[in-house]
């Protein structure tokens, strides 16, 4: 399988080569030159498979030749050994028609785990047979941070970096980055909010020359091998609900677009989703988008749910693509709109087609405190903030279908938020229970690429 740009014009490659290299050069995003597709017959022999297996067979397709058979599985398996429940992503029930897919039973408590284990797994393969080394850096508003220093650290032949925005996320997200005492791990936490850290990361990218250098690897969502991992859990809950006999709704509490993108995939691959709703705190650029059909960024608002705490939504970019009938040029005017104006319109076209595909709305920081008392007194499930906001919405686009909000992290990772909500301090897991204890180690950083870059290069010993 060949992999394109969103903004047409950089080098054509296979997913080991979409994997390692992360953003494309023209500015872009990776995607599948063509979707697989699955018929019915396929998506029902899924019923009653392990997670594993239905990993293997969903993203199969999509690994080309870098991986045999015998190997990926192999790498699968020790993606998800980690994870504290035999189902990998099980389901709850909180309402007659109302399901909670649980996607934070990974080793940092979110789901990005899921991605993170296998990415991490799949590079270490690719690095051990081209012997290369690699500099990773990313940017998070939170947990991606902590889920890429799991995968990572203690690797000889990678060093990790990453960015952080100073001040803006939970302390158990931040002790979850600075505690680990590996040498190739590196928090930095920056001056700014996390779509600095983003337009940083992004900045290191299309400088070519530091880009070689240093061996520059991505795990942010613009890495593809991380959406691919998330189309999984669709296709595993939509299954266990009765899919493709049924159709399923979900509704995803949305930062980045990576996971509900990963949904528009598995839709796309013909799993039987209805409605894919978009979940979003006061930073609600989404929500607007759908509404008015212009895409404006604000100023972030940081709130309790931080890891959506993000005005410039990376994979949106994959999206539009699509719904501009895959035209690469098309795709870099709006987004040289973006750049120039803060701002572009989506055409009329692209926008029905975006409203055909997904609903959306907006929680604020009271109704995301609510529905966390709310939820626990009618389900007895404790869910952490970014669930809750997710659970608000869905309330509101319950129908016929069955709907799956997802769960994307531990209320442990959140205990301040929960607690007010609930009165219950959500405890961490024993394997965690002495993170406060643990000496941190984090490197104050300026919002400034020629600084950043300097401290990576003197970090890793490379010149430009
Ligand atoms: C990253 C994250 C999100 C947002 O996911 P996107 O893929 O960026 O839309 C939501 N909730 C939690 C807990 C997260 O860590």
């Amino acid at each position: 399988m060949q992999y394109i740009s969103t903004r047409g014009s950089a080098p054509v490659l296979d997913f080991g080569g979409a994997m390692m290299t992360g953003l494309a050069r023209d500015g872009g995003l990776y995607v599948p030159e063509h979707l697989p597709s699955f018929s019915k017959d396929e998506i029902a022999a899924m019923a009653g498979l392990s997670y594993e297996e239905i990993a293997f067979r969903v993203m199969r397709p999509f690994i080309g030749e870098t991986f045999s058979d015998d190997e990926f599985k192999g790498l699968i398996a020790a993606a998800y050994q980690g994870f504290e429940h035999a189902a990998r992503a099980p389901l709850k029930q909180l309402a007659p028609n109302h399901f909670l897919l649980e996607l934070f039973h990974g080793p940092t408590l979110a789901f990005k785990d899921f991605a993170m284990q296998l990415i991490g797994q799949m590079m270490q393969a690719a690095l051990a047979k081209s012997g290369k080394r690699i500099t990773i850096v990313g940017a998070t508003s939170g947990d991606t941070g902590s889920a890429a220093i799991e995968a990572f650290r203690g690797l000889s032949n990678v060093d990790v970096f990453i960015l952080f925005p100073h001040g803006r996320v939970s302390e158990v997200q931040r002790r979850q980055m600075t505690t680990p005492s590996e040498s190739n791990v590196h928090a930095l936490a920056l001056d700014g909010d996390f779509d600095d850290c983003q337009a940083r990361l992004k900045d290191m990218f299309n400088h070519f020359e530091f880009r070689d250098a240093v061996g520059l690897a991505g795990v942010n969502s613009i890495n593809w091998a991380r959406v691919l991992a998330q189309v999984v859990y669709y296709f595993s809950s939509a299954v266990s609900l009765g899919a493709p006999h049924r159709t399923i709704d979900f509704t995803v509490p949305t930062g980045n677009f990576g996971d509900i993108y990963a949904g528009h995939i598995a839709r796309s691959m013909g799993l039987t989703i209805g409605k894919l709703v978009i979940a979003t705190n006061q930073n609600d650029i989404l929500h607007r988008t759908l509404e008015t059909g212009v895409y404006e960024t604000r100023g972030v608002a940081p709130s309790m749910s931080p890891s959506m705490d993000i005005q410039v939504s990376s994979n949106f970019e994959r999206l539009l693509f699509d719904v501009l009938d895959r035209e690469g040029a098309a795709v870099a005017d709006l987004m040289n709109d973006l750049k120039t104006t803060g701002k572009f319109t989506v055409p009329q076209g692209a926008l029905e087609a975006l409203r055909a595909g997904f609903a959306s709305g907006r929680a604020s920081e009271e109704e995301t405190l609510a529905t966390i008392g709310a939820t626990l007194k009618a389900s007895a499930e404790l869910i952490c903030p970014h669930g809750a906001v997710a659970v608000r919405v869905a309330e509101a686009h319950l129908g016929e279908n069955p709907m799956v909000t997802l769960a994307t992290a531990h209320p442990a990772k959140f205990p301040d938020a929960v607690e007010k909500a609930s009165g219950i301090r959500p405890a961490l897991p024993p394997r965690m229970a002495d993170l406060f204890e643990r000496p941190e180690r984090v490197t104050r950083v300026p919002n400034d690429l020629a600084a950043l870059e300097a401290l990576v290069l003197e970090t890793t010993g490379h010149n430009v």
